[in-house]
Parts: structure tokens; sequence; C-alpha cells
């Protein structure tokens, strides 16, 4: 029975909400939204979900923020869809 004990170690998302973890966020999401019917935020930049209005700000703050900053610095590597 170590298996699955250790496996579950392993895993670095957990739910708020039960005991569950889970190896990817997506997959974390995947039950909150399924299982405790968790409202789930989106970013409007990327399509990305969250659980966590704090999550997706975080998110949007490494994500976009930056990336934007970078690219009105950076003209050289304009290359817009
Ligand atoms: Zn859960
Ligand atoms: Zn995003």
């Amino acid at each position: 029975m170590c298996n699955n004990f250790c496996v579950l170690l392993g895993k670095k998302f957990s739910c708020d909400q039960c005991p569950a973890r889970f190896e990817n966020y997506d997959d974390l999401i995947k039950h909150a939204r399924e299982v405790h019917h968790h409202a789930i935020v989106r970013c409007q930049d990327c399509g990305k979900e969250f659980i966590h209005e704090k999550d997706r700000l975080h998110h949007v703050r490494q994500e976009h923020v930056k990336k934007t900053r970078f690219r009105e610095n950076k003209n050289l590597y304009r290359h817009d869809v």
C-alpha cells in the first residue's frame, strides 16, 4: 500500500475542500469544478483557468504584465499576428 501513499506525497496541488491532491493544476481545477462545483475564474488574455481570483491576478502579473512591458520596451522583436 506504500504505492498510493508515496504517490500522494509527491503531488503538489491540494484541494481546499477535501484531501485530494493533484500533480497538475489543471487536474485540480477539473476536480474543483466537477466535484465541488467551484466557480472557476478565467484569464481574459489567454483563457487559462484558475480556482482563486488571487491566482488569476498572480498569473496576469507574472505572464502578461511583464510581457506587455517587454514588448513595449523591445520593439526589435515585433512579429504581431
Ligand atoms: Zn476536493
Ligand atoms: Zn493569461
